[in-house]
């Protein structure tokens, strides 16, 4: 592990000043830059300091305020699945956050965090840089092209890469439409993402995720959050899905659906969504909207082996859990 400082700012603008010199990173729960610092994931840009956010006050809170549901980018993930209002009102982010990780990464992982974290790719991952790909070097190459790509994207690769965005809640924030607000500007959700060097966000280094704002649902409105991953006591998605869905004399009057680790940005299921308005939530419908949801995926070499591991099982997955999270909000 390279070794580095921690800076334990007062307040955003001392934090985004340490920033702007370059050569830092910011830690909040830890929980996911730390383990990559220990790997030497990127040993060719090893941050010198780390900026600590959790000295700054003021950015742990849930309150509902303005017409929307406003959340400090400090707060912890298990605060966030435990909320009574979130449970009730934006019932998918609760799921999506109970749903990350371990309890204990939970206690200690950040919503901030959880949105801002890296790809998942096992190249990329590799300890002490030996994969020095594509995201990390402009004149490297994809080794997941060509290599083991069972968990990469199934809807093409931005730039040539096709790692997957493995937040659980980043499907439920997009469903939601949220906002994230930053020391810089608050950008819709559908914005923020980017494939952006070796960061998953459209986030200048020296900025920083300081709230996280969701417009309250309209009267009618039911959400879930699914996700599918290997082992269920706690690992990252294969696929999560998160639907928002208003029902209105029996059938669905407005549709939102997300899907995320399946690109390399949480992604709109938009043809679901137009599949499912108008109709009733039922078994076939759903199945309906799932099929949609699908329909411009493509399968990449290992993630449809059909010896070993099922016929285009990751497209498979996404289809099953559009349908069941539509079902969900029956
Ligand atoms: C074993 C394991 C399993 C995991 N499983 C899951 C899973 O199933 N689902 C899932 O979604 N995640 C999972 N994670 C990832 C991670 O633990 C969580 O996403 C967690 O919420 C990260 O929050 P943190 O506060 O610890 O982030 P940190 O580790 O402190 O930071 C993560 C990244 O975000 C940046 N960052 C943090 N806060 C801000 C901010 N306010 N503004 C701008 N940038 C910021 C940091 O610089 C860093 O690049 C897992 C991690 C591990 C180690
Ligand atoms: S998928 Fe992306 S992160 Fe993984 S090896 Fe290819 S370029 Fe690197």
């Amino acid at each position: 592990m390279n070794p580095f400082t921690v800076t334990s700012p007062a307040t955003v603008a001392e934090a985004a000043a340490t920033l702007a010199k370059g050569n830092a990173a910011i830690l909040a729960g830890g929980s996911e830059i730390l383990a990559g610092l220990k790997a030497m994931n990127s040993p060719a840009t090893p941050p010198a300091t780390l900026v600590n956010l959790k000295t700054i006050p003021n950015l742990s809170y849930i309150k509902e305020e303005g017409g929307m549901l406003k959340i400090g980018s400090l707060t912890t993930l298990t605060t966030i699945a435990a909320n009574t209002t979130v449970q009730t009102k934006y019932t998918a982010l609760a799921q999506a956050a109970g749903a990350a990780a371990s309890p204990e990464l939970r206690n200690q992982g950040t919503i901030g965090g959880n949105i801002c974290q890296k790809m998942q790719c096992w190249y990329y991952r590799g300890d002490d840089n030996l994969f020095n790909c594509l995201r990390k070097d402009s004149k490297g190459i994809c080794y997941a092209m060509a290599g083991d790509n069972r968990y990469h994207s199934i809807f093409g690769g931005v730039g040539g890469c096709f790692a997957v965005n493995p937040s659980d809640t980043a499907a439920a924030l997009t469903a939601f439409g949220a906002s994230i607000v930053t020391n810089k500007k608050t950008w819709a959700i559908k914005d923020f993402f980017a494939v952006n060097g070796e960061n998953t966000t459209a986030l200048a280094a020296d900025e920083i995720v300081t709230e996280i704002q969701i417009p309250t649902p309209a009267t009618g409105t039911k959400s879930a959050f699914t996700k599918f991953a290997l082992r269920k006591s706690f690992d990252f998605p294969i696929v999560n899905c998160a639907a928002v869905i208003t029902q209105a004399s029996g059938t669905v009057s407005a549709a939102s659906i997300a899907l995320n680790a399946v690109h390399n940005l949480p992604r709109k299921a938009t043809t679901a969504e137009t599949s499912i308005t108008g109709k009733a939530i039922n078994a076939a419908n759903a199945d309906a909207a799932g099929t949609a949801a699908v329909s411009g995926a493509t399968a990449m070499p290992a993630n449809a082996n059909t010896t070993t591991i099922g016929n285009k099982y990751m497209i498979q997955i996404a289809k099953i859990m559009v349908k069941r999270t539509i079902l969900a909000c029956a």
